[in-house]
């Protein structure tokens, strides 16, 4: 028995505007709004309709438990943001620094292990055999061009945590809208396809969400306008693409997981604050890499592990270690101590994954609206832009009772989410190609691309023994897999040590073991009393499901194997990233667009402002 299927009493709120999540698309969106809802004098500019005579009561939701949580160092063009704030000073910002070097690297393969084409083997050949007249350092070919739409010059580089924050004190201290961490928004209130407003998650709930002692059914928050800005995998924005779909031939089959470390670099590092290095070329040919360098010599430096990196291994925390290990980069890391790691997806389909923008009674804004533009890899400036779009849009509408339109949002987001819609296909045909496809797409302002159909993962994603059969036999695999199930864990660590990778070499200080990095650098959460968030929607799914990508792929080991083939689900040791429901291998009968991990609601995951 749930909390739905037993006589609730709610308590009900009324406001004028009831926002969910705080990232940069609603710190766009709030810092908008609260300029302009009263006068000088301190009167209102427009009525609350529910408190008549004070300004529109404008409430905000966010699941974490700060309203500093984020998961990415940052480098942005941050045209938006400066736009809103044209004296910023980055010394006001805690870790804030403007971009002075820019590196793009191409990563030889130290070890041997990396998954290269021939053509790419060749390419490496080529690089070693003229080390001597290229830019080359420590196995890494540095190059000579930066193409401009990659080029971040005269932006900033931020701790997205610290941002948010910086933003979230000044949205607050206008005292015209309220902010509540720790308040995960459950669900759309939805009444004949117009949404009015929100559900609150329930407390005092077993795992499963069946009332426990101290059971405080969530509030109902009734508002004359819903803004949704929860992210790639926010379960509001979920919910309501379930409920209205997608524009017709839109898909959202490309995005990658990012694992990200805060490093505090050794004394004697010699990299300027400003620096920021891209890297492409390993560990696998499809995993790019960044370290921006913040002022007092701390780095921010992760990976991306895109989705048409077609291995069922896809742990992105082991290969963060070793893209770290890289002759060049570890020059830098060595001697390094780790404050802090994470994890979070990207919703890469960027244009294409756009939902309808608006609809009566709600908008949306940010990354789960398609903001992100996959060409030069950048969302905080666009998701803080589609707030500050929609806030322009609301204030005109709630002065001269105008409806939202599109057109609204139409100004150059929109232009350059165009240009990049198809910049990124390339790389469903191999890295090379796709690597084409970028540099065609960016150089000819989305004129000329390479098309290709991204696909779900259960349509191109081989199973373990298909992907490996070169290396190792159908009954080592099988030893293999007993020994990882009977042990509780994930296959990928055996299948790479199998494969060449070296174990990582634990120094306990900056390469710790995955557990480590979940107790030290994330502080990961999970308060009792709520509801597991990611649950397996058809368990005999799981139960022939060969591949098991959520336990692969998991960032936290929050997945492990279970009994009969269903994974088990830690909750205390989930960072929120999402990658398991991209991941899944398994497509739902009922929807196949969706796949067999839903992901609620929940409270807990990373708590760190500094990331
Ligand atoms: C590893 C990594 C590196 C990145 N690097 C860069 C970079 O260098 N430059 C750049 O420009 N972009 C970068 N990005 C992308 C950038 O972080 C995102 O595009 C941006 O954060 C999107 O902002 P947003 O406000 O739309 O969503 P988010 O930042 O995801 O914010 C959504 C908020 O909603 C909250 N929320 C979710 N569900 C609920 C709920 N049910 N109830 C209440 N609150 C909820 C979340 O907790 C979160 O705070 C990177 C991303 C990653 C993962
Ligand atoms: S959740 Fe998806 S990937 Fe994981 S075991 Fe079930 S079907 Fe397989
Ligand atoms: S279980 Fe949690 S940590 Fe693991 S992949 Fe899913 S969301 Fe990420």
């Amino acid at each position: 028995m749930t909390s739905d299927s037993v006589a609730i009493e709610r308590q009900t709120m009324e406001v004028d505007i009831v926002c969910v999540g705080f990232g940069p698309a609603m710190g766009g969106f709030l810092t908008t709004l609260s300029r302009n809802l009263t006068r000088e004098d301190g009167t209102p500019l427009v009525e609350s309709r529910v408190m008549p005579g004070m300004p529109p009561q404008v409430i905000c939701y966010e699941r974490a438990d700060d309203i500093a949580f984020g998961v990415s160092g940052v480098v942005t063009r941050a045209r938006g943001i400066r736009a809103t704030f044209p004296n910023l000073n980055p010394v006001e910002i805690p870790m804030a620094t403007p971009v002075k070097h820019e590196k793009l690297l191409y990563l030889l393969d130290p070890v041997g292990a990396s998954r290269r084409s021939p053509t790419l083997r060749l390419a490496d050949r080529l690089v070693r055999a003229f080390q001597w007249a290229l830019p080359c350092e420590r196995e890494a070919l540095r190059l000579p061009y930066i193409p401009p739409f990659l080029r971040k010059e005269g932006g900033l580089l931020l701790s997205i945590g610290q941002f948010t924050q910086w933003v979230g004190a000044q949205v607050m201290a206008s005292g015209l809208v309220q902010i509540w961490p720790g308040t995960p928004v459950a669900s759309p209130l939805i009444e004949e396809d117009r949404v009015v407003g929100v559900r609150l998650i329930d407390q005092g709930t077993d795992r499963q969400g069946n009332p426990e002692a101290g059971f405080m059914p969530g509030m109902d928050i009734r508002a004359a306008l819903t803004v949704v800005g929860d992210g790639p995998v926010g379960p509001i924005g979920r919910h309501i693409d379930e409920r209205f779909g997608l524009p017709e031939g839109y898909h959202r089959s490309d995005w990658a997981v990012g694992a990200k470390m805060l490093v505090d670099l050794r004394e004697d590092v010699d990299l300027e604050q400003g620096t920021v290095l891209h890297t492409f070329g390993y560990p696998e040919p499809e995993i790019f890499g960044f370290m921006y360098v913040y002022p007092d010599r701390v780095a921010s430096l992760g990976i991306f592990v895109p989705s048409w990196f077609d291995s069922p291994v896809r742990t992105s925390y082991r290969y963060l270690q070793h893209w770290m290990l890289h002759p060049y980069l570890w020059h830098y890391l060595e001697g390094g101590r780790l404050r802090s790691w994470g994890a979070k997806t990207l919703q890469e389909s960027g244009k294409r994954g756009e939902p309808f923008l608006v609809g009566d009674g709600y908008a949306r804004i940010g990354e789960g609206s398609g903001s992100t533009n996959v060409l030069t890899g950048s969302g905080v400036d666009e998701a803080w832009m589609t707030g500050v779009l929609l806030a322009e849009g609301v204030i005109e509408v709630l002065r001269a009772g105008k409806a939202f339109t599109r057109g609204n949002l139409e100004r150059w987001i929109e232009a350059e989410a165009r240009i990049a819609g198809r910049a990124r296909d390339g790389f469903q045909r191999g890295v090379v190609t796709g690597l084409v496809g970028m540099a065609l797409a960016g150089l000819t302002r989305g004129k000329l691309a390479i098309s290709s159909e991204p696909a779900p993962p259960h349509c191109r994603v081989p199973t373990t023994e298909e992907y490996f059969r070169a290396r190792i036999t159908p009954e080592e695999m099988t030893r293999i897999r007993e020994e990882s199930v009977s042990r509780g864990q994930a296959l990928h660590d055996a299948l790479m040590e199998r494969c060449g990778w070296p174990p990582i070499p634990h120094d306990g200080k900056l390469l710790v073991s995955h557990q480590d990095a979940l107790l030290v650098g994330g502080k990961v959460q999970a308060p009792p009393g709520y509801a597991d968030h990611v649950v397996f929607v058809y368990p005999n799914l799981c139960e022939i499901c060969g591949t098991k990508m959520c336990i692969e792929a998991c960032s936290g080991q929050a997945i492990t194997p279970g009994e009969k083939g269903v994974p088990n689900f830690d909750r205390e040791k989930c960072v929120h990233c999402g990658a398991c429901v991209w991941n899944c291998t398994q497509p739902r009968p009922d929807d196949p667009q969706r796949t067999n991990v839903e992901f609620r609601a929940g409270t807990g995951g990373l708590h760190s402002a500094e990331n």
